[in-house]
């Protein structure tokens, strides 16, 4: 099976705190597998570290008001191109991102409160008929 997953559950450093979000858990399901990493941000052309963003009205906004949406509108549409591209079969997204968020994200308000909801690359993934899944709902 080919699988996407976003690049900070993998252990890279691309996280908008110049962290990552190393999952053990990830590491074990994706064993033997054909792993492809994607990252919307990064190849959206954002640096790490950057800005907190959430989604605004629709918008990808970053904490201080700069409005970043066409930066995570394009490096969805590029990531998505290399998922379709490669045939992948599931992607597995990291939970609540503006980008990959699948089934949860942050209101806008900056102030931790989440609502139902999904980021824009999941939802352009979900759009194409692609599988993804939310990396809290891994077995
Ligand atoms: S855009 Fe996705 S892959 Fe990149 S750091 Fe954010 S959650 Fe991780």
């Amino acid at each position: 099976m080919k699988i996407a997953v976003s690049t900070c559950l993998l252990g890279e450093n691309c996280k908008y705190d110049g962290g990552n979000n190393y999952s053990e858990k990830v590491h074990r399901f994706i064993e033997g597998h054909e792993v492809i990493a994607v990252c919307p941000e990064v190849a959206g052309g954002l640096p790490t570290p950057r800005v907190p963003a959430e989604i605004v009205k629709g918008i990808v906004t970053m904490k201080d008001g700069k409005n970043v949406d066409a930066e995570f509108r394009r490096g969805a549409q590029l990531e998505t191109k290399k998922i379709i591209d490669n045939h992948v079969d599931l992607c597995i997204l990291q939970s609540r991102s503006p980008s990959c968020g699948v089934k949860q994200i942050y209101d806008g308000t900056f102030t931790g409160c989440k609502i139902s909801g999904q980021g824009v690359f999941a939802q352009m993934l979900c759009e194409k008929g692609i599988k993804v899944i939310d990396v809290e709902d891994l077995p």
